[in-house]
């Protein structure tokens, strides 16, 4: 008998990878199936960055092993699109770390700042990555609700104190995933004031800051008076680019937490290929407004299409206004799995039940808006005429 590690217990299997599976097993069938479970965009990387990656894939240089907080050039390119896009003035040498896709950092954050029965503010429900890695870590998820009523928002003063002074760690993530929920800066500089007050490092997972609709534009968590004293924001080229697959963002803010966050990498991974970071590189520099526009403009055609053809079907639901998630009640106040699962069964519409991103999910499910308009318009009709026929 091996003697494997106790910690992999604690944790579940990531849902995903799970859901993946259910997927090929199901198409293996020969089920239509429309799966609206994972946030992968469907479109393809822009050529311009493809190009750039050929171009930087052929210098001999880039084949070694690439420098360790990131290449000079891509961190340049982070920290002038903060320059430009939120008036957020950052040095590339020390506010700014290349990451492996920003999963890589958030986990590798929670090792330099968790550690035994510390306390990690996360929400729920969320992004799974926060509550697990600091379950690894040995730390304890202090779980903050996210309600409908407060706008999937967080209330820090409903954290008990004793709680928050035993807390080294939060997590925010606006636009955010599942809810679509987004946050304006007065929602920041609280979580800035709380963070300062309770010396807790507050990290913003920003994925979909550049995923919004209707003229709404995110902002930085960095924007906030100091909060390069205490708050990192995690960036990511993976939605906004479609280069989910290419494993690439970059951790932006703290010094402290930066340094930090590269002494947990050094010892772990060797960074990303540095002609991968380059493309990225080009992606930031290019005025990429345009080709995020033309994505937001496709997003929010698939969003209407799906929320107004399923309310007239009489499942309401709120549009987002950020991320491309549809974060929907279970109509009938079922529950979200035995739902999801006859959604599947009846419809071969693959969603996803809301308690995957915890506790406080009960009650929904989440569809992401990465198929194609047409298909989307085939999902509507295909779950009206089910819950037609529930009623
Ligand atoms: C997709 C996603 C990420 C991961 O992005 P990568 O940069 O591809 O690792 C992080 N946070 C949230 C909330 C996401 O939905």
């Amino acid at each position: 008998m091996l003697k494997k590690a106790s910690r992999v217990d604690k944790i579940p299997r990531y849902a995903f990878a799970d859901l993946d599976k259910k997927k090929q097993a199901l198409k293996q069938k020969g089920v239509d199936l429309i799966s609206l479970s994972i946030g992968d965009p469907d479109m393809p990387t822009p050529d311009w960055v493809v190009d750039e990656l050929i171009t930087e894939a052929r210098i001999p240089a880039n084949h070694q092993y690439p420098a360790y907080e990131g290449s000079g050039k891509f961190r340049q390119s982070v920290a002038d699109y903060y320059l430009r896009r939120f008036g957020v003035r950052v040095d590339p040498s020390t506010h700014v770390m290349a990451l492996i896709g920003s999963k890589e950092g958030i986990s590798h954050i929670i090792w330099a700042f968790v550690e035994d029965n510390d306390v990690c503010l996360v929400p729920d429900p969320a992004y799974p990555v926060y509550n697990a890695q600091t379950l690894l870590a040995g730390g304890i998820p202090y779980k903050m609700p996210l309600r409908r009523e407060n706008g999937f928002l967080p209330k820090f003063e409903d954290i008990p104190t004793d709680v928050a002074r035993r807390a080294t760690c939060m997590f925010l993530n606006y636009p955010n995933n599942p809810t679509g929920a987004v946050a304006d800066l007065r929602f920041f500089e609280d979580a800035v004031r709380f963070g300062r007050e309770f010396g807790i490092l507050v990290c913003h997972d920003a994925a979909y800051v550049e995923m919004t609709y209707d003229g709404y534009r995110a902002p930085s968590i960095l924007q906030v008076d100091g909060a390069l004293e205490v708050a990192c924001e995690f960036y990511s080229l993976s939605k906004p680019f479609n280069m989910t697959g290419w494993r690439i963002g970059a951790a932006v803010g703290c010094k402290e937490a930066i340094d930090a966050l590269g002494i947990i990498k050094t010892n772990t991974d060797s960074g990303q290929f540095t002609a991968v970071q380059h493309a990225g590189a080009r992606a930031l520099a290019q005025e990429p407004e345009r080709f995020i526009g033309h994505m937001n403009d496709m997003y929010k055609r698939r969003r209407d299409a799906l929320v107004d053809g399923l309310s007239q079907a009489g499942w309401k639901m709120e549009k987002p206004q950020g991320s491309f998630y549809v974060w929907a009640p279970v109509p009938g106040g079922a529950n979200s799995a035995e739902f999801a699962e006859e959604l599947l069964e009846a419809t071969g519409v693959m969603v996803v039940p809301g308690p995957v991103y915890g506790e406080m999910g009960e009650g929904y499910v989440r569809m992401a808006l990465t198929v194609d308009e047409q298909r989307i318009r085939e999902a509507v009709e295909r779950m009206g005429r089910h819950l037609k026929k529930r009623q």
